[in-house]
């Protein structure tokens, strides 16, 4: 039996490490947390100083026992969950665990015990520790990380552990507050969340801009023109006399479309200028995100998962199991001395010198990246895409290409471009074309820009303009007005949620996947195309929070709260202060809310529909699932059904309507004549872009 005990949190990463360590460590996995809140109830005792009583999870308390076993006789744990504040209090419950087990004179079984409250920020709570558990931590399973952690372990931060614990404890508090309240004003089984509300709250306000907004109609000129040499381009209508041309309709569009035919068209000058691309910085989470978003057509939460498999360790052929990338949960974009030194001779073989800068680029990370940690990049870069293709899934290999391309690139020469710009004139009409030609590839070689899909422009897209100077004659081939529309703001997609999560201050790396996961699986917004869309029970629960709970809905003040638990991670705040400062007035406004917010469960809207069963009439309430049909005679008669969509089943000869179902939490639409006909569908027959969000 080997002497050492490694644990970590997942299975994938303990075989990765058991191949680096080799066969005196024995490395055994928790399978996450162990040691949780209790699931019924708060299990926070408010008039104590908040102390947490925290168990062992019911489902759990084989694997404790198990990994208690593993321990005994041991002479040194090592524990090695993920470096940051919930690996952290992972390490913290298991050393706790082992602690409380390897008390011999206790006959308690400690599988079964409760882990101590503990309820102060104590210094001396690391030297308790017996003297053989360690916690290490590593960015990267790599032999050389691992192997450097080993030979000097560390203590548990305590800061750390209690800036988790007030997540947790805030956390809990808000959510066993505001789900019952919920469930007695709107419907049961309805939730609510602290950064979950807020990021809900983006959602539905976006949603009413893009209902509030009115499409103004606007026409653009385009005129196809032609050189002396016979090389065509297009050029836009930008002024008329002194006056910027904007014109309102159609009639306005072909007068002037018609009186530009008979001008002639000369260049009026022509100015070039170079300009620089630089490099975006190696990826952090938010914007691995939104780039395998836009690229890979990967949801925050695929994003993670897949990026996960990739930091714990794949069989690469004979290597074995080997993680090959960085901690993917950070908002730190410094890079470690060895891995620019490795990139940069890269870069110079693969690329030649001109490619590399003299000197590393260094990136400014935002003000609160906890600088300990590094920027998502591969252990080594010359493990390139192509070289893992036979070992890597199609989304891991997609993956780990756009981490690479994306480090790489942040370390190469800027991308050069000459842009052009032709003014040319037509009588009292100036037009405008531009272009824009690469003069050097710089980083580009290796990673492009995804086109910005959050932009909306009807420019025209930026070619090469043919060569001319001042002063010539250009001949006109067409002339063609284009019809457009000012567009809405866009809603938010995944990507840009996550953008707007990040800029706000509202959450950290470890959060904005989960936030985006539970608001849907809420069903208080649904994917759509793309876009998420507030469901009508995401709209009133949000709109019952904000009037109730000013605080908790407020961008600034969840802000303010993340930046509170950094500081409690520094060791500038306590927790229980932190903690207590939130509870006092947000319990003064749950007691509030109990007696003044509105009861939307007993508004219902009458229908012409008739129950099946009584023969009564229907009426619209509110439930879990948002608005359902439920008869008038409630609760004397129980029949309920979906609401209808109006859309007809389009099985022939069928005459039923679609109505929504859902099975094993995701939506889709049946028949309502079920079981006589089982049309099913994941969406509606009608386009969804067209469809009003329900
Ligand atoms: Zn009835
Ligand atoms: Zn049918």
């Amino acid at each position: 039996m080997a002497k050492n005990l490694v644990i970590v949190e997942s299975p994938a990463k303990a075989k990765t490490l058991h191949k680096i360590l080799g066969r005196e460590f024995d490395v055994t996995s928790s399978m996450g947390h162990l040691v949780d809140l209790p699931a019924s109830k708060l299990g926070v005792d408010v008039e104590h100083d908040f102390a947490p009583h925290y168990i062992v999870i019911h489902t759990r308390r084989k694997l404790a026992k198990q990994l208690l076993q593993e321990a005994r006789g041991k002479e040194t744990i090592y524990l090695a969950p993920d470096p940051d504040r919930e690996g952290e209090a992972i390490s913290w419950h298991l050393a706790n665990l082992l602690r409380d087990a390897d008390r011999p004179s206790r006959k308690q079984d400690g599988a079964k015990s409760a882990v101590k409250p503990r309820t102060r920020a104590s210094s001396s709570a690391s030297a308790q520790l017996p003297k053989k558990i360690f916690r290490i931590a590593f960015h990267e399973i790599t032999p050389q990380a691992v192997r450097a952690a080993v030979q000097h372990p560390g203590t548990i931060d305590q800061k750390k552990v209690d800036a988790q614990q007030a997540r947790r404890i805030l956390d809990r508090l808000v959510g066993y507050s505001l789900s019952p309240l919920l469930w007695k004003k709107v419907g049961r089984g309805l939730s609510a969340g602290r950064v979950q509300s807020v990021a809900l709250r983006l959602i539905v306000d976006r949603e009413k801009q893009v209902q509030a907004f009115t499409p103004q109609e606007y026409w653009t000129i385009e005129a196809a023109l032609k050189t002396a040499a016979g090389e065509s381009f297009t050029a836009r209508l930008e002024r008329i006399g002194d006056k910027d041309a904007s014109l309102r309709t159609q009639e306005e569009a072909q007068r002037i479309a018609q009186a530009l035919k008979s001008e002639a068209f000369v260049v009026a000058h022509v100015q070039e200028k170079e300009q620089k691309r630089y490099p975006k910085p190696p990826f952090i989470t938010s914007t691995l995100q939104q780039e395998a978003f836009h690229k890979l057509g990967f949801s925050s939460a695929r994003t993670m998962r897949v990026a996960q498999d990739l930091y714990e360790g794949l069989e690469v052929g004979k290597e074995g199991p080997i993680g090959l990338i960085t901690y993917m949960r950070t908002d730190a974009v410094r890079v470690a001395q060895e891995a620019l030194s490795a990139v940069r001779a890269f870069i110079k073989r693969q690329f030649g010198q001109a490619s590399l800068p003299d000197r590393p680029r260094a990136y400014k990370a935002r003000k609160l990246a906890q600088q300990a940690h590094e920027a998502i990049r591969p252990t080594d870069v010359a493990r390139t895409p192509e070289s893992l293709q036979p070992f890597l899934t199609p989304d891991q290999l997609g993956l780990y290409r756009l981490i690479w391309q994306r480090f790489v690139a942040s370390q190469m020469t800027d991308a050069v471009d000459r842009l052009v710009s032709a003014a040319i004139d037509a009588g009292r009409f100036r037009l405008r074309a531009n272009g824009r030609t690469n003069l050097m590839p710089g980083w580009t070689k290796v990673y492009e820009e995804p086109p910005d899909k959050e932009r909306d422009d009807d420019a025209p897209q930026e070619g090469a303009l043919p060569p001319m100077a001042k002063g010539d004659r250009l001949s006109l081939e067409n002339v063609s007005p284009s019809q457009h529309f000012t567009k809405p703001p866009r809603r938010y997609t995944e990507a840009s949620l996550v953008k707007a999560l990040e800029e706000q201050g509202i959450g950290r790396p470890s959060t904005y996947a989960p936030t985006i996961q539970t608001i849907v699986l809420r069903d208080y917004v649904r994917r759509t195309g793309g876009s998420l869309v507030p469901t009508a029970l995401g709209g009133v629960v949000t709109e019952l929070l904000i009037a109730h709970f000013p605080e908790v809905m407020d961008l600034k003040f969840t802000a303010e709260m993340e930046e509170e638990l950094d500081r409690i991670e520094d060791g500038d705040l306590e927790w229980v202060s932190v903690v207590r400062n939130f509870y006092t007035p947000f319990a003064a406004r749950v007691t509030t809310a109990q007696e003044e917010m509105r009861e939307v469960k007993r508004e219902v809207v009458p229908t012409s529909y008739t129950c099946e069963q009584c023969g009564k009439p229907m009426v619209i309430r509110w439930g879990r699932f948002g608005q359902f049909l439920s008869c008038s005679d409630y609760p004397t008669c129980k029949h309920a059904r979906s609401l209808p969509t109006g859309v007809a089943c389009p099985q022939p000869g069928c005459g039923g309507e679609l109505v929504e179902r859902r099975a094993r939490g995701r939506i889709f639409y049946g028949c309502s004549k079920y079981p006589t006909c089982t049309y099913t569908t994941r969406r509606l027959p009608t386009s969804d872009e067209d469809r009003e969000p329900r």
